[in-house]
């Protein structure tokens, strides 16, 4: 099947860049109470403020009622509450957005929601590009231009916000509820500002996505698997896509540094999966590569203590990608192995062949619809 959506509108936006105010978005509560100081204020302004950024998500320092008028205006020379830049906003006739965001530097990178029946789910980036060279992967072919910082990760979020009028955090029926750091880069290469950026977005009095809501994938850090239980406590998303070393030499080289069996001990030792938090290992399909019976079979053997689900990604192709796709059939018979085996293994649907294309090809599938876009309507996703 051909995964292909027209996408209904491509909005290039004007970019106000150079606004030399500091940033409120991506300071934690210590950073704002140390900011009410340096302004002469009490620690309680700290909290209102809290509550008017994360909470109401309000972009104008006029909106801060408890605040008086002169500290409000005082407030707004000083600093801004400023989002990344929405350069690009495209919708999918299935309801998916993605947004092309560029950041006071000039660089770009796309969060993606996905919405689905009982929850919707926003794709953010960690990293403009990655230092990383997974051979399946086109960030991998790209390289590394810096971290985001954790202003422009919580930013991707209030963006997204933003555009759903998703303001006051609602306590109940969100469209927004869950987070995937899925997209550009390998999170783990940037511990700091993602564990700063994922507290911020955790809070209950703030954005208030709890961390059962919230998936981390890595491609396998194993020294900082730990630290990701212990100081955030989120899901775990695992990108074994092998069975074998020397395949997952190949497709993700980090495996040379931190082979398989080291990296399911620091899954097996992760803080906080049980049977109710399994850890999902993500497992791209790739004919002839690594999608045979034996594979199944032998990653099942694999994982066995672990409370693991598999979630089978057909490869998205990308022009010059030296892999395709395996066959509906040999995913179905994978599938149906590791099931037998006990193990919940989804296909990803075409839809969602579409989403990865976002996830893992952000600004590089961007780059290139913009270069050939001619018309306001664009095919976002390649078929595999
Ligand atoms: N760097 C992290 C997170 C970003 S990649 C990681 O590697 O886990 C998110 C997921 O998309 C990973 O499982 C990655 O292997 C997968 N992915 C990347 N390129 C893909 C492609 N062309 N087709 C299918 N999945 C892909
Ligand atoms: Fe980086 Fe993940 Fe792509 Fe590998 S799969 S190159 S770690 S973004």
């Amino acid at each position: 099947m051909v995964a292909r959506f027209l996408w209904k509108t491509c909005i290039e936006k004007t970019v106000t860049m150079a606004d030399e105010r500091t940033n409120l978005i991506g300071l934690d509560r210590d950073e704002l109470i140390h900011l009410a100081a340096s302004i002469g204020e009490k620690p309680f302004r700290a909290k209102q403020l809290w509550h008017w950024i994360y909470h109401r998500g309000v972009t104008d320092f006029d909106a801060m009622t408890t605040l008086s008028k002169p500290l409000r205006t005082a407030l707004s020379q000083s600093f801004s509450l400023a989002r990344p830049a929405v350069a690009r906003d495209e919708r999918s006739n299935d309801g998916t957005s993605k947004w092309l965001l560029r950041f006071a530097d000039g660089n770009e990178a796309e969060t993606v929601f996905i919405p689905e029946e009982d929850r919707g789910a926003l794709c953010v980036s960690s990293q403009v590009g990655c230092t990383l060279t997974c051979s399946f992967c086109h960030t991998g072919t790209q390289r590394l231009v810096r971290d985001l910082t954790a202003g422009e990760i919580v930013g991707q979020l209030m963006t997204a916000r933003d555009s759903y009028g998703e303001w006051p955090s609602p306590p109940g029926d969100r469209l927004l509820t869950n987070i995937v750091v899925m997209g550009m880069g390998e999170p783990l290469f940037n511990f700091d500002n993602v564990v700063k950026a994922l507290r911020i977005i955790m809070d209950p009095e703030g954005i208030a996505i709890s961390k059962r809501r919230i998936t981390l994938s890595t491609s396998g850090v194993v020294p900082m698997i730990k630290k990701v239980g212990e100081q955030l406590g989120v899901k775990l998303a695992v990108s074994l896509h092998a069975a074998t070393d020397d395949v997952r030499d190949v497709l993700v080289p980090l495996n040379k540094k931190y082979p398989i069996r080291e990296l399911l001990d620091a899954c097996r030792a992760y803080p906080g999966a049980d049977n109710a938090r399994r850890i999902t290992f993500e497992y791209v399909m790739l004919k002839g590569v690594n999608d045979s019976p034996a594979d199944a079979r032998a990653l099942a053997r694999l994982v066995s203590g672990i409370p693991a689900k598999f979630n089978l990604i057909p490869f998205n192709a990308w022009p010059g990608a030296p892999y395709e796709c395996s066959s509906v059939a040999t995913m179905n018979r994978f599938a149906a192995i590791l099931n037998e085996a006990g193990y919940s293994a989804p296909i990803r649907v075409p839809r969602g062949r579409d989403i990865m294309a976002a996830c893992g090809q952000l600004r590089s599938d961007s780059q290139r619809q913009r270069r050939s876009r001619t018309t306001p309507q664009v095919a976002a996703a390649s078929p595999a």
